[in-house]
């Protein structure tokens, strides 16, 4: 790997970090106004920054191996740099005179498998800035700047979550919002327990679509039962004159923030894990965003000794499992479910915890 000495010609200034996430409990809660539950993971990004010696940024990331220069503040780059650069033009545009930099990534976390690298990139591009300018921005305020970067910048149509979650939660907390009011909890993780994330190494070929029509199937119970949101019904009897397929999509949504709500009531890891079974159950067969390769991970996951509870997570039609485990076990309990699943016929890949 190129280190900043080698791109640069000159020893970095500051470093800093964020990682990525993945979320415990609250799918496609997100848009319906209502609750998720997302922890840090152990993989971070980490950025190194010094002044540049001309007037231009310089960015440069080790994982793809690419230089970007932003010739004036007109640029407008694509792929990486436009993430980065966007965090540079939101702080000028807040009045705060940002010097020409030079910034290194690289990183652990992976990169477009669903643990939000995108989000760990702009929170520690904005911790990076903050601690090289001494600004005066808190952890809230980054998420914020980073959401509106990936949203203006990168074109990225995303909620608040990633970025709240890079920026306020570590791996041993567990980050409540509310995604209606933007409150937050940061709660522990259960003891005892840790976090196993695996990917079932099928394509999301049809997320797309599918999270579209998820999302407009929402809307369509929301108007139909007169509220702004779905996250205004706490009562699943309220849907029971909604045509089917209707009735099971607001069914889950009704069902999932529930169950967020019971988690941070405080509850045992093994009412934990249940709920996280209950998820996938209810995902599976009310809002059908799983495929049988994630069902199958799932029931491997669920029928292992020490795993309380597992379910898909992200939006669903191919992607990543997470799994609630005793703590201490995750190492062996990943390598024992990836071997059976992938015994199966299936290509999956341990993402939590980082096996050397
Ligand atoms: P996810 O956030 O789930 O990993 P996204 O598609 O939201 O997936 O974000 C991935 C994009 O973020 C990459 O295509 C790249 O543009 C940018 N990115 C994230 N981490 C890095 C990195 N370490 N180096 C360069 N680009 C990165
Ligand atoms: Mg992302």
């Amino acid at each position: 790997m190129k280190n900043f000495q080698k791109i640069f010609g000159q020893v970095h200034e500051i470093e800093a970090s964020a990682p990525g996430r993945v979320n415990l409990l609250g799918e496609h809660t997100d848009y319906n106004d209502g609750f998720v539950l997302p922890t840090a993971i152990p993989q971070r990004t980490r950025v190194q920054l010094g002044l540049s010696t001309d007037a231009q940024h310089h960015f440069y990331s080790a994982d793809l191996d690419e230089q970007v220069t932003i010739l004036d503040s007109n640029y407008t780059p694509s792929g990486f740099a436009s993430y980065v650069f966007g965090c540079v033009r939101l702080l000028e545009k807040e009045g705060y005179t940002i010097p020409s930099i030079n910034l290194h990534v690289s990183s652990s976390v992976p990169i477009g498998s669903g643990l939000s690298s995108s989000a760990a990139l702009e929170v520690a591009t904005l911790r990076g800035l903050r601690s090289l300018l001494d600004l005066p921005i808190n952890d809230v305020h980054i998420a914020e700047i980073a959401q509106q970067a990936e949203i203006h910048y990168a074109g990225v149509q995303c909620g608040i979550m990633d970025q709240m979650a890079s920026s306020l939660a570590d791996t041993e907390h567990i980050l409540f919002l509310d995604t209606r009011s933007l409150s937050t909890q940061v709660l522990p993780l259960p003891t005892g327990a840790e976090i196993v994330v695996i990917d079932s190494g099928v394509p999301r070929t049809l997320a797309t679509s599918g999270y579209n029509e998820r999302r407009s199937e929402c809307e369509q119970a929301a108007h139909l039962l007169r509220v702004k949101a779905l996250r205004d019904i706490t009562d699943p009897q309220a849907l029971k004159d909604l045509p089917d397929p209707l009735r099971r999509r607001a069914r889950h949504v009704v069902t999932e923030n529930n169950r967020v709500l019971e988690v941070i009531q405080g509850v045992s890891i093994q009412r934990f894990g249940e709920l996280m079974n209950a998820s996938h159950a209810s995902l599976r067969d009310d809002y059908e965003v799983s495929v049988p390769a994630l069902d199958i991970l799932v029931a491997i996951l669920q029928e292992t000794s020490g795993v309380f509870g597992a379910r898909l997570t992200g939006a669903g039609f191919g992607g990543a499992t997470v799994a609630l485990v005793e703590a201490g076990k995750g190492n062996a309990i990943a390598v024992d479910v990836l071997e059976r699943y992938n015994n199966s016929g299936n290509l999956g890949r341990i993402l939590v915890p980082l096996i050397s």
